[in-house]
């Protein structure tokens, strides 16, 4: 008897069947711009061996205007067709069907040859696109229905149109991007034609047993976006244009509303979704932080959906659905939504990995064997860095022992998990305890491990993290200064006015914690309210009148940088921006450029400038350091004077820009070559 009856049962489609509901949903990782085939068709066959019934890949350009960016991936020429049919007849060798999605990136495109219905800029890409004539539509409809064609030719399954987002079919929809006046544009039907045109087209040229599935804007997120009346207008046109399955977007990229990042409420939008369920007769998909199997058959059996996509869950653990089926969920590496290896990579033109699982997209680079000889390892440290390579080193086959003062496993993932917004760390801690559990590794907790204890171990690992920074301002050692570990521990009462000394990522993680009392991403009817998401029968593409209507802060904080830029400029590529604004919406003032003078009991005295000029006192009852880390070392160094040798990873190694996912990668690599 399986768990997730709903999760797992089979979808019939009519000329085909898909094995149970799950979607690996389209990512865009840079896999397909390597150009090694072999690689790309590595990652999807891993996950087709994972179990999960039918994945979309990467978006993919049918033209050379469409492209994301320029060189973007795509299908431009038959050329192209055979280095596709090597991915999918390696997936389809592994049991698995796979969807080519079709992404023309319009306005998006950041490109000087981007197109769209009108020449309105995008805010998020610096290129004006130009505005089409009727011939250049006929071309861009033209190209997409090659494209999927090709992908016909080259053995997919199907393909995705992508129509969300606030990509080139989007943009046809609204008024916002599209000001045309002739048949493409003015009246709703006119908006719509391109979409429904291209889909009609599409099946034509691909034949009735070909899966077209169309993702469909729900809740655009954007002023002068779609009514929902338009949604179902579009999703039943859409249907009768010959798609097989509707897939749900949420939210324009441009939209102000975080989606998908941590802090969203697991399947904060399949609410949005189910108000389709019953408007049109072929399946539909809802998607967005839908992130384990026990989400997925609660959001299914709520009859949200026919089916659920989840993407980068699927870069955290390719065996999701294998696992799910063997009732061993807690075995799952679940994905955090942190963006930190995936969204953030490729917006930062690098290839998509996981903090969780550092093989996603290496399959072919990172490869764990069995060792040829057992050795007996210790590791010292069970922070994120310790516990990767403890785990690696145990599925070699290595006898392992993970040494820790502390009494529980996680080291600082103990602490982002009490951070608001962060509740996923929680999930990734158990699933470490599962696995050390499972890996039968030796586990000393409150252990402190010291030269003679590591004397008789075959290789040493110093996994020991950071210690504080000291910031040697006058007055710190004062009843009124914290350090960040004394906040987040929760050890030490915290007054009304807070200073907060530096503004890295622990800085913005300690303010959120500060002024939050219940977290809004544990509760969904909050968090909508907070960032001012509506009804869409309500309130045309699903933002509210009033706009965000935060919870008030719960203290008055103050946080501070001594550089003069602006402050969270480091965090995240795709996340920084959601940080900041929370903190701004709980009013948290940003003060960067300072010195910091001394500290008394009224509170923070800063000046300014190289001068140290305009003395000012940031009143505050309590002051809290967090200034950054330092590699804690000392048992390394002990170890070195005794002339034994160790590795040393982690924050260990090097604390500064240290995070969890560099301590994961590295631990990993180290292990796999031991
Ligand atoms: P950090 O990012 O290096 O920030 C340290 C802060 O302390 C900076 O604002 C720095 O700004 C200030 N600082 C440095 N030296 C100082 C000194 N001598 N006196 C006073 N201020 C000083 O370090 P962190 O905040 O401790 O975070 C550690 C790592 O954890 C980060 O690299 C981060 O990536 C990771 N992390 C990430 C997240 C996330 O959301 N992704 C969350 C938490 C932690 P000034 O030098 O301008 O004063
Ligand atoms: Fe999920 Fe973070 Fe991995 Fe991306 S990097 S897949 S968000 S855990």
């Amino acid at each position: 008897m399986t768990t997730y009856p709903h999760m797992l049962a089979p979808l019939d489609l009519g000329f085909t069947t898909l094995k149970n509901r799950v979607l690996m949903g389209s990512m865009h990782t840079g896999l397909e711009e390597t150009r090694d085939w072999n690689r790309v068709a590595e990652f999807y066959a891993a996950r087709a061996r994972g179990g999960v019934a039918l994945m979309v890949t990467g978006g993919m350009a049918p033209n050379k205007e469409g492209g994301v960016f320029p060189g973007a991936a795509g299908l431009y020429t038959p050329d192209d067709i055979a280095n596709h049919r090597v991915v999918t007849e390696r997936v389809h060798d592994a049991g698995g069907k796979i969807a080519m999605q079709i992404l023309h990136a319009g306005r998006y495109a950041y490109s000087p040859d981007c197109v769209a219905p009108s020449a309105v800029k995008s805010p998020i890409s610096p290129f004006p696109p130009k505005e089409l004539d009727a011939d250049g539509i006929e071309k861009q409809i033209s190209d997409i229905v090659t494209a999927a064609a090709r992908a016909k030719e080259a053995g997919y399954d199907g393909v995705e149109v992508m129509g969300s987002e606030g990509y080139f079919l989007n943009q046809f929809l609204v008024t916002h991007t599209n000001k045309r006046t002739d048949d493409w544009g003015g009246s709703y039907e006119n908006r719509m034609r391109l979409p429904v045109d291209v889909v009609r087209r599409v099946r034509e040229a691909v034949g009735p047993e070909f899966i077209v599935i169309y993702r469909l804007s729900m809740i655009d997120l954007v002023p002068n976006g779609s009514t929902w009346a338009e949604v179902v207008t579009l999703a039943k046109a859409i249907e009768a244009a010959g798609a097989t399955i509707l897939n749900t977007g949420i939210g324009w990229h441009e939209a102000r509303i975080p989606t998908i990042a941590t802090s969203v409420p697991r399947r904060a939008f399949t609410w949005v979704t189910k108000k389709l369920m019953g408007e049109v007769s072929i399946p539909v998909i809802t998607s967005n932080r839908i992130n384990m199997p026990d989400v997925a058959e609660a959001v299914l059996a709520d009859g949200c959906a026919d089916m659920v996509s989840m993407a980068r869950p699927f870069l955290a653990d390719p065996d999701f659905v294998a696992k799910a089926q063997a009732n061993a969920a807690a075995t799952i590496a679940p994905c955090i939504a942190c963006n930190q290896a995936c969204l953030d990579h490729t917006f930062g033109g690098k290839l998509s990995s996981c903090l969780v699982n550092p093989r996603a997209c290496y399959e072919t680079e990172l490869v764990v064997t069995k060792a040829d000889a057992a050795k007996v390892i210790a590791v010292v440290g069970a922070g994120p860095a310790g516990l990767s390579a403890a785990l690696t080193a145990a599925e070699r086959g290595h006898k392992v022992t993970i040494f820790d003062k502390a009494s529980e496993i996680g080291g600082q993932l103990n602490m982002a998990k009490q951070v608001p917004g962060k509740e996923e760390f929680w999930g990734l801690v158990d699933y470490y305890r599962t696995m050390v559990a499972e890996a039968g590794i030796t586990l000393r907790l409150g252990a402190t491990a010291d030269v003679a204890a590591l004397a008789d171990f075959d290789e040493v690992i110093i996994a020991t993290g950071v210690i504080p920074r000291d910031p040697a301002i006058p007055g710190q050692d004062g009843p009124n200064v914290l350090s960040y570990i004394d906040v987040l521990r929760g050890k030490a009462p915290v007054g009304d006015r807070v200073a907060i000394i530096g503004a890295g990522g622990i800085g913005f993680d300690v303010a959120e914690f500060l002024v939050t009392d219940d977290s809004p991403t544990e509760n969904l009817d909050e968090w909508l309210e907070e960032w001012g998401v509506g009804d869409p029968e309500e309130t045309r593409g699903g933002l509210r009148a009033e706009g965000p209507q935060p919870e008030k802060p719960v203290r008055q904080v103050t946080l501070l940088q001594r550089k003069a830029q602006k402050l969270g400029k480091n965090l995240g590529k795709t996340t920084g921006w959601i940080h900041r604004a929370a903190l701004q919406m709980k009013s948290v003032q940003m003060i960067g450029g300072v010195n910091y003078e001394r500290i008394d009991s009224e509170g923070l005295h800063v000046s300014y400038g190289e001068a140290r000029e305009n003395p000012t006192l940031i009143a505050a009852d309590t002051i809290v350091l967090c200034a950054g880390q330092l590699p804690e070392r000392s048992l390394a160094d002990a170890l070195d004077a005794a002339g034994q040798s160790c590795h040393v990873i982690g924050g260990a190694d090097v604390a500064a820009e240290l995070d969890a996912k560099r301590a994961i990668d590295q631990g990993t690599r180290l292990a796999a070559s031991l």
